[in-house]
């Protein structure tokens, strides 16, 4: 039996809604976009679907203790637990700008994480 999803194209506004069918000889039919993008995102939804990761980085010396990230580009989910496991171990020394690279090429997927806000450095007490 032939393996088929349904999803809503999220690469522009119009959202439309393709589905994407795994023949049994290995090719795929697209139907619903009205794009090659839509098709691209489709089977890669299939094959090997890909997120923008968001959490946050432990900072030290900091005015606050966490630094909001995300990846750039996005990278495959089925590496989200493994990312998230190298991210929990990681601490960034303040002050960190909005777009600081904090890891590159994180995982070798070829995609950064990235500062998604900017945290300046405690000030110290008197
Ligand atoms: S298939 Fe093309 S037109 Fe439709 S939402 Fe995706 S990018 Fe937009």
């Amino acid at each position: 039996m032939a393996e088929m999803i349904t999803i809503v194209c999220t690469n522009c506004p119009l959202g439309c809604r393709v589905s994407v069918e795994r023949e049994a000889d290995g090719s795929f039919k697209v139907s619903g976009n009205k794009c090659q993008r839509g098709y691209n995102f489709a089977v890669e939804e299939m094959t090997d679907p890909k997120r923008v990761l968001t959490t946050s980085v432990k900072v030290v010396d900091g005015e606050i203790p966490l630094v909001s990230v995300r990846t750039f580009p996005r990278i495959p989910k089925r590496l989200i637990p493994a990312a998230m496991g190298k991210i929990r171990k990681l601490r960034v020394r303040a002050p960190v700008r909005v777009g600081d690279v904090l890891v590159k090429d994180l995982l070798g997927t070829g995609a950064d994480l990235l500062a998604t806000r900017t945290v300046a450095k405690a000030k110290k007490k008197e």
